[in-house]
C-alpha cells in the first residue's frame, strides 16, 4: 500500500496523525506529511481508519 495527501484538500485537522502517528505527521505548516512510503503492513489499518475518517478526501490511498 502506498499513501497520498492532496495538500489542496487538507484542513489540517491533525486527525490522521492522531490515528497512524507512525505514518501522518503535521509539518511546520500545519499540513499532514506522509512519513513512510510504502507503507509498512502492521500500520495498514490504521492508515485506511485514517482514510475513512478525513472528512477532507485528502488521503488517496494506492493498493
Ligand atoms: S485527516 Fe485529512 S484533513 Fe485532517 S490533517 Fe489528515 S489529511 Fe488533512
Amino acid at each position: 500500500m502506498e499513501v497520498r495527501i492532496d495538500s489542496d484538500l487538507c484542513s489540517a485537522c491533525q486527525l490522521c496523525a492522531d490515528l497512524a502517528p507512525e505514518v501522518f505527521e503535521i509539518g511546520d505548516d500545519g499540513y499532514a506529511v506522509v512519513l513512510q512510503n510504502p507503507v509498512p503492513a502492521e500500520f495498514e489499518d490504521d492508515v485506511r481508519d485514517a482514510a475513512d475518517n478525513c472528512a477532507s478526501g485528502a488521503i488517496e490511498i494506492i493498493e
